[in-house]
């Protein structure tokens, strides 16, 4: 089996599914091509540029629209990554464009109190992230690449579900909130009122047997971490001093 017009055929089937008839005509025509000549000049000119299908998003603010977006991205990288190859490769070309693994959960913070936030389809799209490339590595050895858009399989996948067991209890035991969905800033905190809100990272630290969600070093600090830090210099100082006395 060659790759190429396969991933060719999953990129279509999202195209088509999400309204894309543009897009979905364009890749009809790579396939053509490949099929009379196996030329991949066609596809490669879909990238680059304005308007094109890099910046083309097949799923909405939703569980199942992350998955679609994270196989389209993915699809997009591998059918790249074969054309440029002239259709040569395999399995092996998944995941190997940079910056594909995100690795932060992202969510919402009062600078003021603390009170923070995430959405279960955050939480998703973060799993769908991992789990894609991954997963479409294994359909591709497996011979039916096609199965990768069967979504409702993928989210039910053995490891997929202990892995969302395992985030969502991180972020229950970190005492963040877990809502639906975030359509909107979270402004003002809905615990203290305060306007002063930022998006917050966390780091889901899988290494660990309990699992645990840290806060990533890029966040804006909060006014408690300030207040923190002071008490306890007032603390060491005032301990010094009885020490002294
Ligand atoms: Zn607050």
């Amino acid at each position: 089996m060659t790759l190429y017009p396969e991933i060719l055929k999953v990129l279509r089937i999202l195209l088509e599914k999400s309204d894309n008839t543009h897009w979905a005509n364009w890749i009809t025509q790579d396939i053509e091509e490949w099929n009379r000549s196996k030329s991949t000049k066609h596809h490669l000119s879909a990238y680059g540029g304005m308007g094109s299908i890099n910046d083309l998003w097949v799923g909405g603010n939703d569980i199942k629209g992350s998955w679609k977006n994270e196989i389209f991205d993915h699809s997009k990288s591998l059918a790249y990554a074969l054309a440029q190859r002239k259709g040569m490769g395999g399995s092996e070309l998944v995941g190997i464009s940079p910056n594909r693994h995100r690795a932060v959960i992202q969510g919402w913070r009062c600078l003021e109190c603390g009170y923070g936030e995430v959405s279960k389809v955050e939480i998703e799209s973060y799993i769908a992230n991992k789990f894609v490339p991954i997963l479409l590595r294994q359909k591709i050895e497996s011979g039916d690449v096609c199965k990768i858009v069967n979504i409702s399989e993928l989210t039910i996948e053995e490891q997929v579900v202990e892995h969302r067991r395992k985030v969502i209890s991180a972020v229950e035991k970190s005492e963040i909130r877990l809502i639906e969905r975030a359509d909107k800033w979270m402004q003002p905190c809905p615990n203290c009122d305060s306007d002063n809100t930022a998006v917050y990272r966390w780091n889901f630290n899988e290494n660990s047997d309990l699992g645990e969600i840290t806060p990533s070093s890029d966040n804006l600090k909060l006014k408690t971490e300030k207040k923190t830090l002071h008490n306890n210099k007032y603390w060491t100082l005032g301990r010094w001093f009885k020490f002294w006395k």
